[in-house]
């Protein structure tokens, strides 16, 4: 029994070893990646509520390992920020969503997420001033996603952050809302413009008719203060019909629509809908 024991604990160890190693050979091969440019940027459109048009676009961060393919922006923004390199990506996918968002029509915004790492740092305000005037896109043309989470700490710090980006006409959106410690005192005291509502809210709508109320409720009180309302990950026309009829949404994003696609697709879609 001893030996089995040892054997047992010792594959245990080679296991943890084996992740472990993983994640530092992911690590490492990540800082090879942000220093080469083996991200690139996938883009989901928001659609005005009846889907006749897209507003913005949101910017989602990809990489492709050579050997296991798709990694999951989750995955990987968490290694970025253990790593101290959130920062740069962040700036990557600032400057190509600067530089796509020109190509489509002027009427779209793109929509960028933040870290809570970038919250933390003032610097942040001067990377993203320095990325609109090197590609010329007007700032009321980006949108910077924040979460809950980033609003949590340091809330007076990030909120000069916020307002100091907002002072130059750049919209802010609240990401993921109602998923985290979620005040609703954060909508009033904060500089922000949308809350988009994750999509947790909108997946049992039909059956949950308490989960539906809620979701009602924070969208009736986010039209009295004055904020836009975008309702994330909608799949199914049942759930959209059931937002309509309720008129939940400004804007909707999801499945229902379409999935996130380059830049190109952006462009193709959004000549098919102006044709209409
Ligand atoms: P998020 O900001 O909430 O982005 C929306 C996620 O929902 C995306 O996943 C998108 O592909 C997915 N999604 C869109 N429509 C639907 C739908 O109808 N149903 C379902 N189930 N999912 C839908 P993705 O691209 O895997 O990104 C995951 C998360 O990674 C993002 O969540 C965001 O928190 C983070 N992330 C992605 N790119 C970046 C980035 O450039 N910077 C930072 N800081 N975080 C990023
Ligand atoms: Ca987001
Ligand atoms: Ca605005
Ligand atoms: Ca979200």
């Amino acid at each position: 029994s001893k030996s089995r024991e040892k054997g047992g604990c010792t594959a245990f160890e080679a296991k943890m070893d084996a992740h472990y190693l993983d994640r530092q050979k992911l690590k490492t091969d990540l800082r090879e990646a942000v220093e080469t440019g083996g991200l690139s940027v996938a883009y989901q459109p928001m659609f005005l509520a009846d889907g006749s048009r897209i507003e913005c676009c949101e910017a989602l961060a990809r990489w492709t390992h050579c050997e296991r393919g798709p990694v999951p922006p989750d995955v990987f923004i968490q290694l970025a920020e253990e790593m101290g390199v959130v920062s740069e990506i962040t700036r990557f996918m600032l400057r190509q969503a600067c530089l796509d968002c020109l190509k489509w029509p002027g009427h779209m915004a793109v929509s960028v997420n933040l870290s809570v790492l970038d919250l933390r740092n003032s610097e942040i305000v001067s990377i993203v001033t320095d990325v609109l005037s090197e590609t010329g896109l007007d700032p009321s043309r980006l949108h910077l996603e924040v979460t809950e989470s980033c609003l949590m700490e340091e809330a007076a710090k990030v909120q000069t952050i916020l307002q100091e980006l907002r002072g130059r006409g750049i919209t802010i959106a609240i990401d993921d809302f109602g998923t985290g410690y979620s005040s609703l005192s954060y909508l009033d005291a904060l500089p922000l413009d949308i809350i988009k509502i994750d999509r947790s809210f909108v997946r049992n709508i039909r059956e949950d008719a308490r989960r539906f109320k809620l979701l009602r409720g924070t969208v009736n009180l986010s039209r009295e203060l004055g904020l836009k309302i975008v309702i994330e990950g909608v799949e199914t026309k049942d759930q959209l019909a059931l937002i309509n009829e309720f008129k939940c949404a400004d804007l909707v994003q999801g499945y229902v629509f379409a999935a996130p696609m380059p830049s190109a697709g952006i462009i193709s879609l959004s000549d098919t809908l102006l044709k209409k």
